[in-house]
């Protein structure tokens, strides 16, 4: 898919708010620090569309950046930042179920993943959870870069192994770094195919 434009449109912190759901969306989520603003921002070739580095925890915001004027990009706020107090994390929890179970456009969650790690449970939970709403997710591991090909490929086989105990069929499976590029082309094509259908 060739990225024409990208533009920001909304920041929202309430889903009674959000744009009118008229176009496909594809929701970005995973633990602070995965790496989904630079992910973000290198599916659409643009340094700073998603912030980076944004301090965990703040203002829970769910962010629409429109993509070709024909779909969206949802950046969502991540989880699992160990500071944050357990009312902020009911809160998230409430605010993203809300979200997530409601939106009928959303076609695609994509739950990114360190590949630096194996398996956390943390990621793994909210999987399960996906699965138990019936959402439709891929598994976006991110920051290829930052090991070898075969440490990524022993990470991304044990979440795979993890997920299979669960999900008789495993989700699509991207491995992206967002420093080199890796993984964009697959993962603009999966959403092509998905919004063709
Ligand atoms: P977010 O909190 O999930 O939005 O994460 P950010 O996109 O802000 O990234 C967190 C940190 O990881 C920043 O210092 C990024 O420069 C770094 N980072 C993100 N993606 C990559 C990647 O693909 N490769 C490398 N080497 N670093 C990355």
């Amino acid at each position: 898919m060739i990225i024409k434009t990208a533009v920001f449109v909304c920041s929202n912190t309430k889903v009674s708010a959000l744009p009118a759901p008229d176009k496909p969306e594809y929701a970005f989520i995973g633990r602070s620090n995965v790496g989904k603003s630079s992910l973000i921002n290198r599916l659409v070739n643009q340094h700073g569309l998603a912030k980076t580095s944004q301090r965990p925890g703040k203002t829970q915001l769910i962010n629409h950046f429109l993509i070709n004027e024909s779909w969206y990009i949802v950046d969502l706020p991540g989880y699992g930042y160990a500071k944050v107090s357990k009312s902020s994390r009911e809160a998230w929890e409430k605010f993203i179920r809300n979200y997530l179970t409601k939106r009928e456009s959303l076609q695609c969650v994509m739950v990114l993943i360190d590949s630096r790690h194996e398996p956390q449970q943390i990621d793994l939970d909210f999987c399960y959870w996906l699965g138990e709403c019936g959402l439709p997710f891929a598994i976006v591991f991110t920051k290829a870069d930052k090991q070898g090909a075969g440490k990524t490929d022993q990470n991304v086989a044990k979440f795979r192994k993890s997920l299979s105990a669960w999900f008789e069929e495993i989700p699509p499976v991207f491995v992206t770094s967002a420093e080199k590029g890796e993984g964009r082309e697959e993962l603009l094509g999966f959403i092509e195919e998905v919004n063709k259908d």
